[in-house]
């Protein structure tokens, strides 16, 4: 059995590089846990009007001995290494990593809500989670799992991933 808590973290972005942006960050974040499993990548319609440009999303599922605190700072760390810099909300951005779950935490912080707000409610979270799920349903809170069926009607599109 991997060592740490399982995190459920969602890995997304919209320009031409995000793709690259993505792996690189998996890969980081690989080198960080003790145990990694990775959706596939999904193209999905942008959300709240300040973008024409579509999302890549994909989500893993890590083990890490992190606190969320230090992860949501490794995530933010991974975003700038990548070229993010602070933009308008739900604007373009190259990299953007969110914590969707926290083993099984719920918190409110000013800097940190878990599980993550928009979980639940997008279908670029849901359906790569959807993938994962079977094997991870111990940590999703059962009133995910309704939401989890899916009533977002937003475009969206499966990649498999091509091995680099
Ligand atoms: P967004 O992800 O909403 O497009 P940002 O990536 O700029 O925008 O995140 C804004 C802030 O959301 C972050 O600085 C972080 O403090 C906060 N935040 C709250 N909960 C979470 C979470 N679960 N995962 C990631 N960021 C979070
Ligand atoms: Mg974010």
């Amino acid at each position: 059995m991997s060592k740490g808590k399982t995190v459920v973290i969602s890995v997304g972005g919209n320009l031409k590089e995000t793709p690259c942006a993505i792996k690189s960050a998996i890969l980081l974040l690989a080198r960080i846990s003790s145990f990694i499993t990775v959706s596939s990548l999904y193209l999905t319609s942008p959300w709240g009007g300040k973008t024409k440009m579509p999302f890549f999303n994909a989500v893993v599922v890590t083990k890490c001995s992190f606190s969320p605190i230090t992860l949501l700072t490794i995530c933010k760390e991974i975003e700038f290494i990548k070229g993010r810099r602070v933009g308008e909300v739900w604007g373009d951005r190259i990299l953007d990593l969110d914590i969707l779950l926290y083993s099984n935490l719920r918190i409110t912080t000013e800097i940190l809500t878990l599980p993550h707000p928009s979980l639940g409610r997008r279908n670029y979270l849901i359906a790569p989670l959807r993938e994962l799920l079977p094997f991870y349903e111990d940590i999703v809170p059962h009133y995910l799992i309704d939401w989890l069926i899916g009533k977002d009607k937003d475009y969206i599109k499966r990649f498999v991933w091509k091995c680099v």
